[in-house]
Formats: structure tokens, sequence, C-alpha cells
């Protein structure tokens, strides 16, 4: 088959990699120029780790990564442990990688790069045209195909996924700074300070960039998405101030923000495709399922779709490939946007009611067995199978 892949990013670049070992003709677009990963750091838990395993890229990904053994969550002005989600031992096989986009990136632009996927960059999509059931895509200024299949990769903003997502309220801004010297903080722990759910600031170990060998960290504001203008026009010693109010452990790093350029907005919206393909055509990662990052599922569920779509069109026909795909990965992604629907308001939203059932009522009972265990199988991504009928 002819097969188009619009998006090179984390599942654009994943399912490309993984037919690169296939008779079917590939074409890799993008909007971007060169490639240029915006934000800061994410986590690859256990299961994506997997995939980029099948792909060729753990091993890049883990000699830039941090892993990380614990997510730990205080609130700011009690000090209560809100959140204590344990992956195994420090140093055990079990972790969540903290990575820089940047690095997760290269990783896997260099794995598929072994396998001779190429890019073709400045081509901005802007929707595709069906004719005797192939695709013509439409490209600022140019068309390319017929393809017998164009796979979705184009993220949040896709323009070709027809998914209407609800914007949620709180977005976050993110910036990537050095690791302190000075910190008593763990390099191996995400933490988290939250004053109710209008108020959080969290520091995530990502390990090292490209072309910079000190360790770097990612640090995250919560903010309301329509604060950001309001925010920028602040100066920001006011903001480093308030942010050091919250969490003083912090200080060394926040103090590295001199401007607000350093950090980047990010806006969260919800939403899932019921049937995520058409006639040619499938979306995977975001332009299939969108959430806030609050659950760090996003880059997984992105590599996990990709893998089950490799898996499908490896063994079916065309169109059996793809309700095959959707069959497999849906209860997963069902499930997880369920979780994160319902965990995100406890932590960023203007509710009273809710961050007290958090500290109150689901702090305490997370202790309490068999919660623990559940908990860490949310966050490892394994508390239903990844794929339904697919071994990874
Ligand atoms: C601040 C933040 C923190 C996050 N933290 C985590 C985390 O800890 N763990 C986790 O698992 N997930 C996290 N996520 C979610 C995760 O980043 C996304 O779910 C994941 O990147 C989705 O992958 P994707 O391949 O679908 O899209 P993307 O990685 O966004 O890639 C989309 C690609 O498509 C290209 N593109 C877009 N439009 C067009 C067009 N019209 N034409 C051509 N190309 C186009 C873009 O240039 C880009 O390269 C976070 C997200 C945010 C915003």
């Amino acid at each position: 088959m002819k097969i188009a892949i619009t998006g090179c990013g984390i599942g654009g670049l994943a399912i490309a990699n993984l037919l690169a070992d296939t008779d079917h003709e590939i074409t890799l677009y993008d909007q971007f120029d060169t490639p240029a990963p915006v934000g800061s750091g994410l986590v690859i838990q256990p299961v994506g780790l997997r995939v980029l395993e099948k792909m060729g890229a753990a091993e890049d990904a883990l000699a830039y990564g941090a892993a990380g053994y614990q997510m730990l969550g205080h609130e700011s002005h009690t000090g209560r442990k809100v959140l204590d989600v344990s992956y195994g031992p420090n140093g055990g096989n079990s972790f969540g990688l903290g990575i820089h986009r940047a690095s997760l990136f290269e990783a896997l632009l260099n794995a598929s790069q072994r396998k001779g996927v190429s890019i073709t960059t400045a081509s901005r999509v802007t929707g595709t045209t069906l004719l005797n059931r192939k695709h013509t895509l439409d490209l600022t200024g140019k068309t390319a195909g017929p393809f017998d299949l164009v796979i979705d990769a184009s993220g949040a903003k896709s323009p070709l996924s027809p998914m209407t997502a609800k914007p949620l309220p709180y977005g976050a801004i993110w910036g990537t700074v050095d690791w302190p010297e000075t910190t008593s903080l763990s390099y191996s722990r995400l933490q988290q300070r939250y004053r109710r759910a209008s108020n959080m600031i969290g520091i995530l170990p990502i390990g090292t960039l490209p072309n910079d060998n000190s360790p770097k960290a990612a640090l995250f504001w919560s903010m309301p998405r329509n604060d950001f203008t309001l925010w920028e026009n602040t100066p920001i010693d006011e903001w480093r101030k308030g942010a050091i109010g919250l969490w003083s452990e912090l200080a060394p790093f926040v103090e590295q923000i001199q401007s607000h350029s350093q950090m980047t907005h990010a806006r969260y919206s919800h939403g899932t495709l019921r049937k995520p393909y058409s006639q040619g055509l499938v979306h995977i990662g975001d332009a299939a399922h969108r959430a806030s990052p609050q659950l760090g599922q996003g880059a997984n569920m992105a590599l996990l779709d990709a893998y089950a779509l490799a898996h499908c069109l490896k063994h079916y026909a065309l169109e059996q490939a793809l309700a095959e795909y959707h069959k497999s990965r849906k209860r997963h992604v069902k499930i997880y946007q369920a979780m994160s629907w319902m965990f995100t308001p406890m932590y960023q939203s203007d509710s009273r009611i809710l961050p007290i059932l958090r500290d109150w009522l689901l702090a305490p009972s997370s202790t309490v067995p068999p919660a623990p265990k559940i908990l860490t199988s949310l966050v490892k991504g394994t508390m239903v199978s990844p794929h339904r009928g697919i071994d990874i």
C-alpha cells in the first residue's frame, strides 16, 4: 500500500518506525521545517518503554532520561501527603522515565532513521479528498497522493480528526531548568505541592538534553487557561514569589526563571473519538484521544496506538486491520480517558469540595491495600491490558 503519515511527533515517528520493515511505501509529513519539539519534559511509563524497545529507541531514551520511582504530592499549607505512588524499589526495573521532549524525539528519530525512515518537512496538512477509495492529501500549496491509507498522527490540533474536544479550565506553564547541586530533593521522584486544586507546582527530573550533559528538570505551574495573558503581563518576580511561597524548597529551581519566555504555555482539552477510523483514514495519539497530562499517559497512549496499528496492518487486510486496531485499544483508551476525566479536577480546578475529598478521603484510603497496587498499575498504564489480543 501507499501510506501517508501526517505528523512526525511521538505517534507518527513510532508508526513509521514500526512499519519500516514492511513492503508498504510510506511517506511521513510534518509541518515543521526542521524538527523542533516544543515543551519540556514528560514521563514514559513502563508500557511505553516496551514499545520503545520494539522500535530500537529504548537504549537512547534510557541514556537520556531519568528513572523515577515515586510520585509524591503534598498539600502546601498543612504539609499533608496527598499523593504517594511508588513504582517499586529504587534502582529496580520498574520506573517511569522522565525525559525531555527533545531527547525523546532524538531517540525516536535516530531509531527510525536507522530503519530508513525519512521525513517530508514543510508540509502542513490541511485536509484530504477521498476519491475511488483513496485519499489525496491537501498540503499548503500542493497535493500528494493518492494514498491507500492516511495515518493521522498530527496531534491535538489535527486538521483531519473529526473530534470536538472540550477545553479544560486549567492548563500549565512548563520550563526546563538545571538540577541545582544544593537541593535536597531526590532525582528519582516526581514531586508536587498543591493549594486546594487551584494552585499546583511540580518538579520532574528529566535527565539530559541531546547537546547538554548536565542534569535537568521540568518545572510546571498550573494556571487557568484564560490567565496566560495576565501572567505574561505581570512582572516575573511576582510569579517567582508566589511559586516559592507555595513551596520554598523549590527556590533554587524557580529562581532560574528570569523571563516569561523560559516557560511554555500548555492548554489542555479532553475528548475521545468513538470510532478512530473511516475509509482509508485512521487516527492515533492525540488525534484520537486527548486528556490532561495529570496521569502522564498521553505519550504512552500514542506509542501503544502505533504498536497496535502496526501489528494489525501486518496481520490483516486494510479494512479489517483498522477495525482490529480499534478493538484492541478501545477498552484501555476508554478507561484511561475516564480516569483522567475523574482525577484532573481534583488537582486542577476551582472546586473547593474536590480537594477536600482528595486530602481527607482519597489520600487516606489510597494507603489501604489493595489501593496502592491499583494506583501503581494505573500510573504504569497497565490497569487494564493496553492491547486486547496483542502481545507486546
Ligand atoms: C505540558 C504537557 C505535558 C505532558 N506530559 C505528559 C507525560 O508526562 N506523559 C505522557 O505520556 N504524556 C504527556 N503529555 C501528552 C503527550 O505529550 C501527548 O499525548 C503526545 O505528544 C501525543 O503524541 P502525538 O504523536 O499524538 O502528537 P504530537 O507528539 O503532538 O505530534 C504531533 C505532530 O504533528 C505535527 N502536526 C500538527 N499539525 C500538523 C499539520 N496540520 N500538518 C502537518 N503536521 C502537523 C506537529 O508538528 C507534531 O510534530 C503531555 C502533554 C503536554 C502538553
